[in-house]
């Protein structure tokens, strides 16, 4: 099946499938923006950038990730996750010189690979060997695997997503055993604005707003 896009803070999304998965992942990215060494606007993790994650199966140097908490100080970590999350940024093509990035592709316009969160996750995930994770929905031998990113995905990014670059393409085309569901917070290109708002909120606000409204 082709991707199926979710959008947070709407009308039973929290039935729709890969929510808390999803939402995890918005607050493992949290925890990241905090950690990175390169925040701040136009770098790495950064207030100025999109950010993604998609859940993998644990593997070498993707350890399983564990839950975060409001309430807990940065870095406290809770139960440990069935999945690892791997990171896309929308500005990874402005620091690849300086910091190597494992699956990273080349650079180029805006429609390069680089300058999307989405893509970058998806591309840095299956560079590394590493399988999706599968959310537990039935039937049997039919996978859901979940990406979170910021923004919905640009109209280039829809593309992609469905079509032969992605490395999933034979796993969610036609016929295939697969879908792919993403999950955003903003509207794109509408939501760039208060996205940069958000992401310049301190933790403990960013993970409240996950906790209540998304
Ligand atoms: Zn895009």
């Amino acid at each position: 099946m082709p991707i199926a896009l979710w959008q947070f803070a709407q009308p039973l999304a929290a039935i729709a499938p890969g929510y808390a998965v999803a939402r995890e992942l918005a607050r493992i990215c949290v925890e990241q923006y905090e950690f990175n060494i390169l925040t701040g606007p136009g770098a790495g993790i950064a207030q100025g950038s999109c950010w993604a994650a998609v859940a993998t199966l644990p593997g070498a140097g993707f350890p399983a990730e564990r839950s975060v908490t409001t309430a807990g100080a940065l870095g406290a970590t809770g139960a440990v996750l069935p999945y690892s999350a791997v990171f896309g940024n929308s500005r990874m093509a402005s620091i690849r010189t300086r910091v190597p990035i494992p699956g990273l592709v080349a650079a180029g316009g805006f429609n390069a690979v680089s300058n999307h969160a989405e893509r970058n996750a998806l591309l840095a995930a299956n560079n590394n060997g590493l399988a999706l994770h599968g959310l537990p929905i039935p039937p049997a031998g039919f996978a859901h695997y979940v990406l979170f990113v910021q923004l919905a995905p640009c109209p280039h990014c829809v593309n992609w997503l469905n079509g032969a670059a992605n490395p999933l393409s034979a796993a969610i085309g036609p016929g295939g055993p697969a879908t792919l569901h993403v999950w955003y917070r903003w509207p794109y290109p509408a939501g760039g604005g208060a996205m940069w708002t958000w992401n310049g909120w301190p933790r403990a606000n960013k993970l409240a707003d996950i906790d209540n409204n998304w």
